[in-house]
Parts: structure tokens; C-alpha cells; sequence
């Protein structure tokens, strides 16, 4: 079975197959996480977003790196959190499940997420540390390519939150 690793750091710098933007469902940047990849990925990535007349949450699209070290970028727009009585659980679950099925359909052997929703989108930090970690561990069960997955956490808080889950 795949591994799961936590680090510390800037997901655009990260050189695995396919890294995962947070993004909105217009798909076409914002904040966050979001505008750091749009930036280092440079201007064509807007592009190749654009064709997809944006994206329902919960669900992903692929577009190539462009200028980034990563060869694909998968983007899905997580759940804004609304109390928790709006399927917002259920919703970042499938973000995780649905962007790591289309990284096993592109051979992306490593894929490399940031903590999707708990920005902007205010989801509570520990349960979306849990959700994304169960998600994850499900999927490396019968995951036919995908055999490493990091979250790459861009502060401390969030870093702990996710450590604290994998063991
Ligand atoms: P959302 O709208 O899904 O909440 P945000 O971008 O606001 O997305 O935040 C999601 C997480 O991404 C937060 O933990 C934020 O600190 C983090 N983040 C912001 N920039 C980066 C980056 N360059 N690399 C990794 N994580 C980042």
C-alpha cells in the first residue's frame, strides 16, 4: 500500500506528478493557495481553466504544471464551511477521493495536496484533518497507480493538525 507523508512548505515549490489546488468553482483563481499557484504557474494556466466553464464542489479537473516543478495540477473547490449541516464532510471527501482518481487515470504516481477548505472556506481544521486522512488511506487500498501522497502544510497549526492524524 502507498504511503502518506505531512510536511511543512509551499505546495507550488513541490515536485510531485500532480500537486491539488483549493480552488473555487469558477476555476479561475483567487486567493490562497489558489492565486500562489495561478502566479507560479504562469498566465497559460488560466487558459487551459478556462475551458472547463468552471466546476461543481466536490469534483476535480486536470490541466498540465505549466511553469511549476509538478506535471499535472488537479483543481477542486472544496466546501465553504456553512456549520456543518450543509454535506460539507461528505463534500471535501469527495474533493479528496475525486482528485486522486483522476491522478491514478493520469499515472501520477505522487500526488501532493494542501489543506483544501480550511482557509478562506473556514472548515474546522481538526475534523478536515480527519476526513482528508481517512479519505486518503481508503483510497491507497485499491489505488491501481497512486503510491504517495503528502499534505503540504503551509503553517504550523495546520502541520500539527495533520501529523496528529496519520499515526
Ligand atoms: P480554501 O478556500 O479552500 O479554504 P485557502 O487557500 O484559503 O483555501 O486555504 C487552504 C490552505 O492552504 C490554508 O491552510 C492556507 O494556509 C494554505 N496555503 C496558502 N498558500 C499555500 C501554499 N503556497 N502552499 C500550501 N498551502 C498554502
Amino acid at each position: 500500500m502507498g504511503q502518506i507523508k505531512v510536511i511543512k512548505g509551499d505546495i507550488t515549490k513541490v515536485k510531485a506528478d500532480a500537486i491539488v489546488n483549493a480552488a473555487n468553482t469558477t476555476l479561475m483563481g483567487g486567493g490562497g493557495v489558489d492565486g500562489a499557484i495561478h502566479r507560479a504557474a504562469g498566465p497559460a494556466l488560466y487558459g487551459a481553466c478556462e475551458k472547463f466553464h468552471g466546476c461543481p464542489t466536490g469534483e476535480a479537473r486536470i490541466t498540465g504544471g505549466f511553469n511549476l516543478p509538478a506535471k499535472f495540477i488537479i483543481h477542486t473547490p472544496g466546501p465553504v464551511w456553512h456549520g456543518g449541516n450543509s454535506n460539507e464532510d461528505q463534500l471535501l471527501a469527495n474533493s479528496y477521493h475525486n482528485s486522486l482518481t483522476l491522478a491514478d487515470q493520469h499515472l501520477c504516481e505522487t500526488v501532493a495536496f494542501p489543506s483544501i477548505s480550511t482557509g478562506v472556506y473556514a472548515f474546522p481544521l481538526e475534523r478536515a484533518a480527519e476526513i482528508a486522512i481517512k479519505t486518503i488511506k481508503k483510497f491507497l487500498l485499491t489505488a491501481q497507480i497512486v503510491n504517495e501522497v503528502t499534505m503540504v502544510c503551509f503553517d504550523e497549526k495546520t502541520f500539527a493538525a495533520y501529523q496528529q492524524q496519520i499515526y
